[in-house]
């Protein structure tokens, strides 16, 4: 006797797909056009036919847990050849925005996060801690930060010790609550998509680094080299500009404990080459940001759609970057109040980045990263050789 499967679909999760940026997935009728056009499905598991027919039955558990979701970069060349127009580069893009808040802990800060009318709230938990910090570090006398002109002293207004303070807790937290999610997503993966045949845990991880590291994907794409050179600007501009943050924080604590050796000042100057590292960083990031802006408001075909998430991270991310060039031209010029002002802001950003990471579009180096070694791992992310 046959046995017949059930489904159970999902209908609030279909509708969620659509309001997250896929409102044209039911226009698909699996002619499966993008699969053969995407030069990054691999041959023996083609993608994203198969995940635009299990968003349409509504199976968001085995959907949110497919890795191949991750294996998409968003070139966008399947939604401008699907003869539907039902933008498949869309909605896997909707997907991933998805998972976030399906893997999440706790569920209602992916709500949160994605939900535009929190902004303001969101915002203004590190803009109270920050003004906590600069109000308790003057006494609550911060009649120097209105000056015109004058010596800007940022370490006096926002002391080294409590930004430090809670930076350190911010990312036990936050790499706290990403474990647990990530945790979850690894389990899904293995439970909804086992496989084996890949090179094992160790290979694919280090396969995972080398592709990340290179670029090697994005750059397949043909269509969009903006988006290449952009996300390798910001990519590299935001670890130099983290590498900088962190050995400033080390010169800190050497010329706390040590005292200060001639070789080393605070806040760091030229020709110190950290300084110089973490420029050349926030200008990478400045450039790629801008990049990655203007692509979006082409609205070019390739671009696919631009959702709330994708520009708050965009604009969040350039905007750490300016405001912390800002901060240095502004000291160095000596105008207090709008020093003092940027580098507020510069601040608040920064913690809204780091505290709400889990949550967020940023989240996706966490999500990508286990998704490609886990494909890696079993042995479902190798791409077909194009045909010439
Ligand atoms: S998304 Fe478009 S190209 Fe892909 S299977 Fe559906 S109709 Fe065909
Ligand atoms: S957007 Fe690009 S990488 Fe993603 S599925 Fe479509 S063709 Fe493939």
């Amino acid at each position: 006797m046959l046995k017949a499967n059930i489904l159970n679909p999902d209908l609030e999760f279909i509708r969620s797909v659509k309001k997250a940026g896929g409102d044209s997935l039911s226009k698909c009728y699996q002619c499966a056009t993008c699969s053969v056009v995407c030069t990054l499905a691999p041959k023996d598991n083609p993608f994203p036919r198969k995940q635009m027919v299990m968003t349409q039955w509504g199976l968001k558990e085995d959907v949110l847990a497919d890795p191949a979701i991750w294996l998409c970069h968003q070139c966008n060349q399947c939604s401008t050849e699907c003869p539907r127009g039902a933008r498949p580069g869309d909605v896997l893009a909707a997907l991933r925005a998805l998972s976030f808040q399906h893997f999440a802990v706790p569920s209602f800060m992916g709500k949160a996060l994605a939900n535009r009318a929190a902004l303001p709230l969101l915002l203004l938990v590190p803009a109270l801690v920050m003004l906590g910090i600069l109000l308790g570090a003057s006494s609550g006398d911060i009649g120097y930060v209105f000056h015109f002109f004058g010596e800007v002293d940022y370490a006096r207004a926002f002391p080294h010790v409590a930004l430090d303070v809670i930076f350190v807790i911010g990312v036990l937290l936050m790499l706290g609550m990403s474990s647990i999610g990530l945790y979850r997503f690894w389990n899904s993966m293995k439970a909804l998509h086992p496989g084996s045949g890949g090179p094992g845990f160790i290979s694919a991880t280090i396969a995972t680094i080398f592709e990340i590291g290179t670029h090697d994907k994005f750059a397949k794409c043909e269509s969009d080299k903006k988006r290449y050179y952009g996300h390798l600007l910001i990519f590299y501009g935001f670890i130099s500009a983290l590498i900088a943050t962190a050995l400033n924080f080390l010169f800190v604590v050497i010329i706390k404990f040590l005292g200060s050796p001639w070789y080393l000042t605070s806040p760091i100057e030229f020709p110190n080459p950290v300084k110089l590292f973490g420029i050349a960083g926030g200008i990478a990031m400045i450039i790629g940001g801008w990049l990655l802006i203007q692509r979006r408001i082409s609205g070019d075909d390739e671009v696919g759609e631009s959702t709330y998430q994708d520009w708050v991270f965009l604009i969040v991310l350039t905007s750490v970057a300016v405001t912390g060039m800002l901060a240095w031209i502004l000291r160095i010029l000596h105008l207090p109040i709008l020093a003092y002002a940027d580098y507020f802001a510069h601040l608040v950003l920064v913690f809204y980045l780091l505290w709400y990471l889990p949550y967020t579009k940023f989240g996706h180096v966490f999500y990508r990263t286990l998704a490609l070694i886990y494909a890696k791992s079993i042995g479902t992310d190798t791409p077909r050789q194009k045909s010439a």
